[in-house]
């Protein structure tokens, strides 16, 4: 039986990166049948609302879905289809693994660390309102119920691919109740897991340890702005924006899609890096238990990188995406 996945292609450089993705995905000889899915900018323009009612319902009916990034307008138009999106579905879990690639030159080798996002609440709750002419106040909401639960899938997640550390990130010196709250919420449940070390950070040194002693790290648990942030600076370690995936994960239903954005200053060209998101189609096999296919094209990348043939200009080349999804199409094949 095929799988019946939905595809978001999503704005800017999203069709070209999931078009690769899917390329790489059939190489590997996996049945999915595709149900297309609008959000973003093409749903405004058919349907004049961002994130569609049929879209949600075709989400909520394959429960797995590969997307392309959604732009997000700065300070002013619709919010976020992205955190929307996360909120309907229950998506608590972001997920997003750095990992150094071979023949991606970077200050740094060897770097192997997860970073567990909470997705729903903190600053993303969307509260914001002007008290008086030149006031405004954005709410930060931060609830035992999402600590808790956020800190379990980190424990299990440990637990589950053999990791040995999980590091909770924090302001809680100046953030006492709410950051207050989220780290002993990760304190209650390390308890459980005696086998796992647990540490907790301060989110500026923690910056600072990342880009001086990176490899110190193995799991990071990060409230939502946080994650956000150190997400990318994580990215920045392994090579950039280009090369990260991530996935999206609820009780019910995951969306796998990439760290990067829509990138609109090299949509249409045919540049964008589709590493990311071949790497996330990777994560989305393993999710659905199609490990050997999913380790294929994890190999096959990291040949194409290590060679270092055909890269796009991000990572020093000149290739374009098709040419690096085809490049490791052909790679996967020898893997299977
Ligand atoms: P958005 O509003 O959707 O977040 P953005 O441009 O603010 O878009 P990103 O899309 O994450 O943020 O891009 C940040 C920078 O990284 C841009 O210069 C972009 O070109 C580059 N970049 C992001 N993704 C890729 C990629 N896959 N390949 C090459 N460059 C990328």
């Amino acid at each position: 039986m095929p799988y019946c996945l939905t595809l978001l292609p999503g704005d800017g450089i999203g069709p070209e990166v999931t078009g690769a993705a899917l390329t790489v995905l059939k190489a590997t000889g996996v049945k999915i049948v595709w149900d297309k899915a609008l959000a973003g900018q093409r749903a405004i323009e058919r349907y004049a609302d961002p994130l569609p009612p049929e879209t949600i319902k075709l989400l909520k009916k394959n429960k797995v879905a590969l997307k392309g990034p959604i732009g997000t307008p700065i300070a002013k138009g619709f919010g976020s289809v992205n955190v929307l999106m996360r909120k309907k579905l229950n998506l608590y879990a972001n997920l997003r693994p750095i990992r150094s690639l071979r023949g991606i030159r970077t200050k740094y080798q060897n770097i192997d660390l997860i970073v567990v996002r909470e997705n729903t609440e903190s600053l993303y709750s969307g509260i914001e309102h002007e008290v008086a002419p030149g006031v405004v106040e954005s709410i930060k909401v931060i609830t035992e119920k999402a600590s808790l639960r956020i800190a379990e899938f980190s424990f299990q997640y440990a637990k589950k691919e053999k990791r040995k550390k999980v590091t909770a990130i924090h302001k809680a010196n100046i953030m006492k109740l709410s950051d207050g709250l989220f780290l002993s919420c990760a304190q209650r449940v390390a308890k459980r897991f005696p086998k796992i070390i647990y540490n907790e950070m301060i989110v500026d040194n923690a910056c600072m340890q990342l880009v001086t002693r990176p490899q110190q790290f193995d799991i990071l648990l990060l409230e939502n702005l946080y994650g956000d942030i150190v997400s990318d600076l994580c990215a920045g370690l392994v090579g950039g924006l280009g090369v990260v995936p991530g996935a999206n994960i609820g009780e019910d239903a995951a969306i796998f899609e990439a760290v990067h954005g829509s990138a609109p200053d090299i949509a249409g060209k045919g540049i964008a890096n589709p590493i990311a998101m071949i790497l996330t189609a990777a994560m989305m096999l393993k999710y659905l238990g199609e490990t050997k296919r999913a380790q294929a094209i994890e190999q096959a990348v990291n040949n194409i990188t290590g060679d270092r043939e055909v890269l796009t200009p991000d990572l020093g080349g000149s290739s374009s995406t098709r040419q690096v999804a085809n490049a490791v199409s052909r790679q996967v094949k020898k893997y299977l």
